[in-house]
């Protein structure tokens, strides 16, 4: 046999440190009105140990035996050739894909789900609240309490709970409570549902009433998980590039010519991204693409600016490419990716140049992941159709350029659980939406008097 198609590791081989962008990627501070938000401020919202990396600059961080062992019930995960998608595209690259497919909750999430609630455990939190858009979070964040013995409360965003009836049943499995978003158990809840009872949620609505259910346990015991956009959560996952560079190695390839993730608040993207961002800003050529869908174009359309990571305004300032903390996304199915805000690490790399986004139509990227299931086997999810279509792009470039490229994509999470989506795509249900530019300065009148980062 001497065409490999999946590389795998051994457990014996996984990395043993994370990769911190933060040490050569500077952003600038949260804020509040006072000033710098210090790591003192976050302390009702999160454990002090998760506090301390969400500021750290060291480079690499020592991933601890415990986690490394929670870890290991689905990874090392393979990194795939994906042969038989490039002779469908008749193009002479390479195509590579990570598949964060296999976890339990069926995508990339738990890698910082596991760490963040073994984090908490150890600082005695009891219970974790959170958020979850498509649902993934919530089941990836149920699954991770359930491993380390923690309690586990998620607002979903209303359009997915109605839409994904057996994510709120596997977060049941795993021992989660799930409430639709907004909720009547919340103020941040209450005052939306008054202004707009009919509204779809959103996650920047969702993260509101999680950290209000949070900060107001009088027990002091609960804290708030986010599933994405922080540093150190983009830190948990970049065992994802790690595992790659080793798998790209084994297979003799060198560095790849081009690097693509979805990105919704970033996480996938930076886990595979990351560290490969460090050769880059070490002098090496690689093209890194960070693919969002039209109808939320975060990176491709939207200032940096400092805003909030909620609806409701309790998070501090962050510096991001953000829609609008009163941006309420089309309910596109790509739920993953309907967030108005972006990693600050993710926004700060494409500001600096290491990073060019781009943004895909909803049809043209199911098209993309009909011919990827076709092909490879697996059905993506939504989110992951984006990158597929990106890498899609990029082989068909390089066909035209007759040249062989490297193309690696993150394969961010299997779509088993989004069919409804995949329905009305066949049904001919759904359209592409051009985004409405105008809503862009017009959701971010309300940050003029905020400081620019
Ligand atoms: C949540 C999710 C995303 C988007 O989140 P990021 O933090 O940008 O990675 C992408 N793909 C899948 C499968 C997801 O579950």
């Amino acid at each position: 046999m001497t065409r490999i198609r999946k590389i795998v590791l051994t457990e014996d081989e996984m990395p043993r440190q994370w990769y911190n962008l933060a040490a050569d990627v500077k952003c600038p501070p949260f804020m509040s009105p006072d000033g710098p938000v210090p790591p003192e401020a976050w302390e009702s919202v999160f454990p002090m140990n998760l506090v301390e990396q969400e500021y750290s600059t060291q480079r690499w961080v020592d991933i601890p035996e415990e986690i490394l062992n929670l870890l290991t019930r689905w990874r090392p995960a393979p990194m795939h050739r994906a042969y038989d998608l490039e002779k469908a595209l008749g193009t002479p690259a390479k195509i590579y894909y990570k598949n964060e497919s296999l976890s339990p909750a069926g995508s990339h999430k738990p890698n910082t789900a596991v760490a963040q609630a073994w984090y908490n455990k150890q600082f005695g939190t009891k219970k974790l609240t959170t958020e979850t858009g498509a649902g993934q979070w919530g089941s990836a964040l149920s699954f991770a309490c359930s491993l380390v013995g923690l309690e586990c409360k998620v607002f979903m965003v209303r359009i997915s709970f109605d839409q994904k009836p057996f994510r709120q049943l596997m977060m049941q499995t795993w021992g989660g409570e799930c409430v639709a978003s907004p909720s009547t158990e919340t103020q941040a809840g209450r005052a939306i549902l008054e202004k707009t009872p009919d509204t779809p949620g959103s996650l920047g609505i969702a993260i509101s009433e999680a950290i209000e259910a949070a900060v107001t346990d009088p027990s002091g015991t609960t804290k708030y998980s986010l599933g994405s956009v922080l540093n150190h959560v983009m830190m948990h996952q970049t065992i994802i590039g790690l595992e790659a560079k080793k798998q790209l190695e084994k297979v003799g390839e060198k560095l790849p010519d081009v690097i693509i993730g979805c990105a919704g608040g970033g996480s996938n993207f930076a886990g595979l991204a990351f560290p490969f961002t460090l050769d880059k800003i070490n002098g090496a050529e690689i093209d890194i693409i960070p693919v969002e869908p039209v109808s939320c174009p975060t990176l491709t359309q939207a200032p940096y600016v400092y805003d909030h990571g909620d609806t409701a305004k309790m998070t501090p300032l962050v510096a991001m490419h953000s829609l609008g903390h009163g941006f309420v996304p089309p309910p596109i199915h790509a739920g993953g990716l309907r967030y108005h805000g972006m990693s600050p690490l993710v926004s700060r790399a494409v500001e600096d140049g290491l990073m060019a986004p781009r943004s895909i139509h909803q049809l043209e990227c199911y098209k993309a992941g009909v011919l990827f299931a076709k092909t490879e086997g697996i059905i993506p999810a939504p989110e992951t159709t984006h990158a597929i279509a990106a890498a899609i792009q990029e082989a068909n470039k390089a066909k035209e350029e007759g040249k062989e490229k490297v193309i690696l994509f993150n394969f961010s999470g299997h779509g088993l659980m989004d069919l409804v989506g995949y329905d009305k795509y066949f049904k001919g249900e759904l359209s592409d939406h051009e985004f409405p530019i105008d809503e862009i300065a017009k959701n971010h009148e309300v940050l003029k008097g905020y400081p620019k980062p």
